[in-house]
C-alpha cells in the first residue's frame, strides 16, 4: 500500500468516526464589515499524525471518490450548528469539478438541507476550475439543478486555472472569488493590482458578485474598496474557526442591529396571507419562488399577461415575460451587492412598453423567500 492509499484508508475511517470537522471563515462586506456568509473548510486532526492540511487530503479524497461523503458530513454538521446562528448568513461549500459530473450530487445536497431544515437559498457552492474536464454538459446540468433548488454558484480561485474565462462563460456562476495570490501580491506588484482591478470590473460587468480572497492587511482592504470590490475574505476579518467559536466571531464582526437571530420567524401561513393580500391589489404584481415559478399573481398581473385568472401561477416566469433562467443568477448577485437589479423593458401584447421590476422578497431574517415581479406603469390601457 503506497502513501496515498494509506492516507485514503485513514481518511475513510476519519469520516466514519467524526474525525473531520467543518471550520468556518467569515466572508464580509467591505463597506461595513458585516458578515454575509461563512466558507466551510474541512479540518482533519489525526490522533497520530496531527493536523493534515486540506491541500494534502482533498486531492486524495477526490481521487478515491470520498468527496461526496465528506461534503455530506460537512453540510449536515454545519446546518445543525447553524440553527443557533443568525439566519441571514450564507454558507459556502467547496465542490470539486469531479463531483459535478455525478448526476446525483444535487439530490444529495437537497436531501442534506431538507433533512436539517436548512434553506437551500443559503447554500453557496464554490467550484474551482479544473483544466481536465473537457465536456461541461453534466457539470452544467448539475449546477442548473442546484440553481433551481435555490443555491448560488461561485467560481473559486479565479485566475489560477487554464481556462477561467471559458468556465466563466460556460457555467452559470453568479459569484467570482479572486484568488488570494493576486490579492497578496497587490502591494508589491503593480501588475497584480491591475489584474485585481480588471477582474473586479469584469465580474461586475457580468453582473457577478466579486469576493477578494486572502485579505490579510488593512491596506489590501483599502485598495480593494477603492477598486469597487464589495466582498472579502481573509485573516484580516477572521481565520477559519471551529463551530464553537463562530458565535464569538459573529458578535465581534456583525453589528447587533443586523443580527436577525433574535427575531421571531414568520409562519408560512402568515407569509402566504401577505402574498395573497398583495395579490388582491390593483397592481400588476406576482410572486415567484426562488426557482422562478409563479406562486401567486394579482388579477391585474394575469390581465396584463393576457392569461385567464389564476393561470399565471405554476408557470415559470420566463414563459410569461422576456427573462431567462440566468437572469435570476444575476438578480441574486446584484442583491448580494446590495444593489437593485435594473428594470426589464418589455413590449406587451398590446404594443406598449412596460418596465418590470424583479425584487427579492425576504423574510425578517433576510432569508430569500422568492421574488416579486411588478409592473412599473400600467401597460394595458384597459387596466388603468
Ligand atoms: P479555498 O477554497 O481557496 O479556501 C481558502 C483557503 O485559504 C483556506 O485554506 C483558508 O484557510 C485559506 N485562507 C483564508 N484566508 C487566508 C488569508 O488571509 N491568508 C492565507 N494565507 N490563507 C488564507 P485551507 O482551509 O487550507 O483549504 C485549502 C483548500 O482546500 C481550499 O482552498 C479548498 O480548495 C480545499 N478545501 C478545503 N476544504 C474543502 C472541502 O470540504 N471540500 C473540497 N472539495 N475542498 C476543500
Ligand atoms: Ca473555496
Ligand atoms: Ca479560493
Amino acid at each position: 500500500m503506497n502513501a496515498d492509499q494509506l492516507l485514503a484508508r485513514n481518511l475513510l475511517s476519519a469520516l466514519a468516526n467524526g474525525g473531520i470537522q467543518p471550520f468556518f471563515q467569515p466572508i464580509v462586506s467591505l463597506d461595513d464589515g458585516r458578515v454575509l456568509g461563512l466558507e466551510v473548510l474541512a479540518r482533519w486532526h489525526d490522533p497520530v499524525q496531527g493536523y493534515i492540511s486540506p491541500d494534502r487530503f482533498i486531492p486524495i479524497a477526490d481521487r478515491f471518490g470520498l468527496l461526496d461523503r465528506l461534503l455530506d458530513q460537512l453540510m449536515r454538521t454545519s446546518f445543525l450548528a447553524a440553527a443557533d446562528w443568525p439566519h441571514n448568513i450564507f454558507f459556502g461549500f467547496n465542490v470539486s469539478p469531479t463531483q459535478l459530473r455525478n448526476s446525483e450530487l444535487a439530490t444529495r445536497i437537497a436531501k442534506a438541507a431538507i433533512d436539517c431544515a436548512f434553506p437551500l437559498s443559503r447554500v453557496h457552492i464554490e467550484v474551482t476550475e479544473s483544466g481536465f474536464i473537457d465536456d461541461l454538459t453534466q457539470p452544467r446540468r448539475t449546477l442548473d439543478r442546484l440553481i433551481n433548488l435555490g443555491c448560488m454558484i461561485a467560481m473559486d480561485d479565479f485566475g489560477t486555472g487554464y481556462s477561467s474565462l471559458t468556465w466563466l462563460s460556460s457555467l452559470p456562476f453568479s459569484k467570482l472569488k479572486i484568488d488570494a495570490s493576486f490579492v497578496m501580491a497587490m502591494h508589491e506588484h503593480r501588475q497584480s493590482r491591475k489584474i485585481v482591478a480588471a477582474v473586479v470590473g469584469l465580474g461586475h460587468s457580468l453582473g457577478l458578485a466579486v469576493v477578494a480572497e486572502g485579505v490579510e492587511t488593512a491596506e489590501q482592504a483599502d485598495l480593494l474598496r477603492g477598486m469597487g470590490c464589495k466582498l472579502a475574505q481573509g485573516y484580516l476579518f477572521g481565520r477559519p474557526t471551529s463551530a464553537s467559536l463562530v458565535p464569538e466571531v459573529l458578535s465581534t464582526l456583525v453589528s447587533s442591529a443586523d443580527d436577525a437571530a433574535s427575531s421571531v420567524p414568520m409562519s408560512l401561513e402568515l407569509r402566504a396571507h401577505r402574498v395573497s393580500d398583495a395579490c388582491e391589489s390593483d397592481a400588476a404584481i406576482a410572486f415567484m419562488d426562488p426557482a422562478g415559478t409563479v406562486v401567486a399573481s394579482s388579477t391585474a398581473f394575469d390581465r396584463t399577461m393576457e392569461v385567464h385568472r389564476g393561470e399565471a401561477a405554476g408557470r415559470h416566469i420566463w414563459e410569461l415575460i422576456g427573462v431567462t433562467p440566468e437572469t435570476f443568477a444575476e438578480i441574486r448577485a446584484t442583491d448580494l451587492l446590495d444593489e437593485q437589479f435594473p428594470a426589464i423593458e418589455e413590449t406587451t401584447a398590446s404594443g406598449s412598453t412596460a418596465r418590470i421590476f424583479i425584487r427579492p422578497v425576504k423574510d425578517e431574517s433576510s432569508e430569500l423567500l422568492g421574488y416579486s415581479v411588478e409592473f412599473g406603469e400600467p401597460t394595458n390601457p384597459k387596466a388603468s
